[in-house]
């Protein structure tokens, strides 16, 4: 699980990666960027494992090429019981100790089960105060001999700046024997110093085949369902994810609660379909009570998800509009949305709907009320569809 070659894609991250360990030239720290769920935190696992690993495999040359995967530190770091591997990472408040501790946890447990998962949540999500200085404690002890210690800095745009001033600390003065990860989505949001100190290396979108294997192999799905998922997650295996029909756990065995969660998930993207149709429906106050019926839900990162389906069941209608069938993800909706489309007389009118729902889901992470956000929202998009003769 921890280990180079076992991720899919990123081809030049590992390559960059393996020829600095190769060289001797390893960065004191690292930015790793690119979109959510494509690999960056598995590659830092990743980079911890090859650090450390006691047996890497070399190749004729003697090159390292991976690690192990299963001497004591391999497992360890697969396990996040690696002494030496230390995490900040984004959580939601916290009242004292024992919740940040229970928070933390949950969030390991997580990714441990699927590390392409996007955590998000209701609540905002910061990298405490406390994290980044404790981090900072720790790394004035030098690692035990033989050891590397790694920390990763997850998801950067959501550190708070007080964190951000014990960090950067940390980063011009680079601890002995200590490689520092940090992850962002793009690195124009982080400071100047942060940028110009840390060796970046881009991520890249997977590849459709990649991540089709990907979910095979982990929730041993049919081909066709694998593809719609990958299809929708546009490169991001995280957000394809959300697009699948049994999210289990496939070394769980199947318990009446795991089944019904994964019901909830297939009818998700159902859901959101429905009350997309709502959008198209005659009155108004039908198509609120749909979208309120079926939502249930006050959870931001609930809202968000069904607007992230939205904008592609938009994406579809574009395309059925202009003869683009290979172009409709959602192909399993396609008859829907034909009818939809043709009720759209000018093009026009499709970006203009694009932009409510962008301008939505940014007006959600400034807290906006996210159960009135999508009523409203479905007013002004009854209003942009209705204007076709
Ligand atoms: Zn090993």
């Amino acid at each position: 699980m921890s280990t180079l070659n076992d991720i899919p894609g990123q081809a030049t991250p590992k390559k960059i990666l393996l020829g600095s360990l190769n060289s001797g030239k390893v960065a004191s720290t690292y930015l790793f960027y690119g979109d959510d769920g494509v690999g960056k935190w598995r590659m830092a696992l990743s980079l911890a494992a090859l650090l450390n690993c006691e047996k890497p495999a070399r190749d004729t040359e003697g090159k390292v090429i991976d690690a192990c995967g299963i001497c004591r530190n391999c497992r360890q770091i697969a396990g996040f019981n690696f002494p030496e591997m230390l995490f900040a990472l984004p959580l939601p408040p916290h009242k004292n100790d024992k919740e940040y501790t229970e928070l933390f946890l949950e969030f390991l447990r997580t990714k441990k089960a699927e590390p392409y998962h996007i955590v998000t949540g209701a609540r905002q999500l910061t990298i405490p105060i406390d994290a980044a200085r404790e981090i900072k404690r720790k790394c004035a002890i030098r690692p035990p001999a033989g050891l590397k210690r790694v920390v990763l800095f997850y998801q950067m745009e959501k550190m708070l700046q007080a964190s951000a001033d014990s960090l950067l600390k940390l980063i011009e003065e680079p601890p002995p024997e200590t490689v520092i990860i940090l992850t962002a989505n793009s690195p124009g949001n982080l400071l100047p110093t942060l940028q110009s100190r840390s060796q970046k290396i881009r991520f890249a979108p997977v590849s459709q085949s990649e991540a089709v294997a990907y979910l095979i192999k982990r929730y041993r799905i049919p081909e066709e369902k694998a593809a719609i998922a990958a299809r929708l997650g546009r490169g991001s295996i995280g957000k394809a994810l959300n697009y699948m029909p049994l999210p289990t756990d496939p070394e769980q065995p199947e318990s009446e609660e795991v089944s019904e969660a994964a019901e909830t998930a297939i009818s998700f993207r159902q859901k959101s379909f429905l009350m997309f149709k709502g959008l198209f429906s005659k009155d108004t106050p039908a198509a609120l009570d749909t979208i309120d019926n079926l939502l249930k839900s006050n959870d931001r990162g609930d809202v968000e998800r069904v607007l992230e389906q939205w904008q592609s069941f938009l994406g579809d209608m574009i395309s059925a509009k202009y003869g683009n069938q290979a172009g409709i993800v959602n192909s399993d909706f396609v008859h829907d949305i034909d009818g939809f489309s043709a009720k759209i007389y000018d093009s026009d009118l499709f970006s203009r709907l694009t932009e409510e729902i962008k301008l939505t889901v940014l007006g959600l992470r400034r807290n906006t009320h996210p159960r009135l956000a999508i009523a409203a929202l479905a007013i002004r998009m009854r209003r942009v569809i209705n204007q076709s003769p």
